[in-house]
């Protein structure tokens, strides 16, 4: 299938906004084994609008076009596909009526300009929306579906999950292709060294298509197997993923639907802990991204952003002595913050950061982009992993959360550092 993304919206082309629909839909399809030959971005412009719908139709078999479906005036893909495809607009009245209701139900008043959201190409699919205002609908041309939803990013989802990929799912298999995704995440592995380890196992899986993905701060492989059922799709993927989990061993830390803060979760929830937090450059990421988790205030007690030398001393208890001889960016210090947050915070595990984020030094003999990481807790003893990245401030603070949160993963598991 040939599969293009329109999107549209001055606050795209202005920088306002970037885009995350484009990115999200295409790795939903990839997930169904397809892939998307072009992306195109449009501003608020009647004319190119409904030239690119043209063009796009003549080329591809299906099209998507996310946003301009509001009602405002700036809104215009509505006339912008009645132009491409030389049709009206009409007003589809089951629409209004669910637009009446939809306001009704939330006590705000239908202006006018609502009611342009109910406005279709004539002789459109209506899909309508479950999840907001603006009509989502179908057009077909020639040999090409052309799929209208809405810009914002929570609505195009639930719509395109609801109908789009689902419907997309349907049409692959009619057609017998059977596909199966899976996705082997990794952190504290580089891309080419994944890469090189998998390479090799290749070879046996002939109907299995693989790549790579460097999702800062980790790396992702993927694997797309294709078969003539779902389950020997299934099967197939299957097989080289075991292969590839045994190889990568303790860098894989889960598949699509995880995270590295929920991996962590997920391993400390098995062994009946409870989590605290010691953290220096990263000022709290580290907790943050614990707490993105549902169901974190079971497992996580809490953590203390100590950026300051004083604070080490007063809230975790690290000595003056000990601060003096070897600095807050130091072995010691790491070990001597997680063990002073396990013991204050009463839980069973503990992590702590310390390093210099950059750009610049502390004067001492540690280059920017050092960070020393503990694990305290969970029956052994204190362990501390120094790293060195050449990256910037942000990307050392994002790599030190993730190489903190996978001495928690790793230490509730019971594997080496
Ligand atoms: P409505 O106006 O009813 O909300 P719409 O279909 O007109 O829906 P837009 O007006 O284009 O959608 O965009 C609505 C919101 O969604 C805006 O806040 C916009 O910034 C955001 N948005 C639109 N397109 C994208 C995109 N490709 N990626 C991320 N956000 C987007
Ligand atoms: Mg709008």
């Amino acid at each position: 299938l040939r599969i293009e993304l329109l999107l549209t919206g001055d606050e795209l082309t202005s920088g306002a906004v970037s885009d995350s629909n484009g990115g999200w839909l295409a790795s939903r399809i990839a997930a169904l084994g397809e892939r998307v030959a072009r992306f195109t971005v449009l501003g608020d412009d009647l004319e190119a609008v409904a030239g690119e719908l043209r063009a796009a139709a003549s080329r591809a078999d299906l099209v998507v076009v996310s946003g301009g479906l509001g009602p405002t005036l700036d809104d215009l893909t509505v006339d912008a596909a009645c132009a491409a495809f030389e049709r009206r607009a009409v007003v589809d009245p089951a629409q209004l009526e669910r637009i009446r209701q939809r306001f009704a139900s939330l006590g705000r008043q239908l202006t006018p300009n609502n009611e342009r959201q109910a406005r279709v190409p004539e002789g459109a699919e209506v899909l309508g929306n479950d999840f907001g205002t603006a009509t989502a609908f179908v057009v077909r041309h020639g040999g090409c579906e052309l799929w209208f939803l809405p810009g914002v990013p929570r609505e195009l989802r639930k719509l395109a999950e609801q109908k789009l990929l689902s419907g997309l799912r349907e049409r692959l298999e009619a057609e017998g292709v059977f596909r199966c995704l899976r996705v082997v995440k990794c952190v504290r592995i580089a891309e080419s060294h994944l890469d090189h380890a998998i390479a090799p196992l290749l070879q046996r899986h002939p109907h299995v298509r693989y790549g790579t993905i460097a999702a800062f701060p980790e790396v992702q492989a993927r694997f797309v197997a294709e078969g003539g059922s779902a389950d020997a799709a299934k099967t197939r993927c299957e097989a080289l993923e075991r292969e590839v989990r045994q190889v990568l061993g303790a860098v894989a830390y889960g598949g699509e639907a995880d995270t590295l803060a929920s991996a962590a979760l997920g391993a400390i929830r098995s062994k009946g802990w409870k989590v605290a937090v010691a953290e220096s450059l990263t000022a709290g990421l580290l907790s943050a991204q614990l707490a993105d988790v549902p169901g974190a205030s079971d497992l996580l007690l809490g953590g203390m952003a100590t950026y300051a030398t004083g604070l080490k001393e007063r809230w975790l208890g690290v000595s003056p002595e000990l601060l003096a001889r070897e600095g807050p960016v130091s072995e010691a210090c790491a070990r001597a913050m997680a063990e002073g947050i396990l013991a204050r915070s009463g839980a069973d595990v503990a992590v702590a950061l310390t390093g210099l984020a950059g750009p610049g030094g502390d004067g001492s003999e540690h280059p920017p982009g050092t960070v020393f990481a503990a694990v305290a807790g969970g029956g052994a003893h204190t362990h501390v992993v120094r790293e060195r990245w050449l990256l910037g401030r942000n990307e050392v603070r994002r790599m030190a959360a993730a190489l903190g949160l996978d001495l928690l993963r790793r230490r509730a598991l019971g594997l080496p550092a």
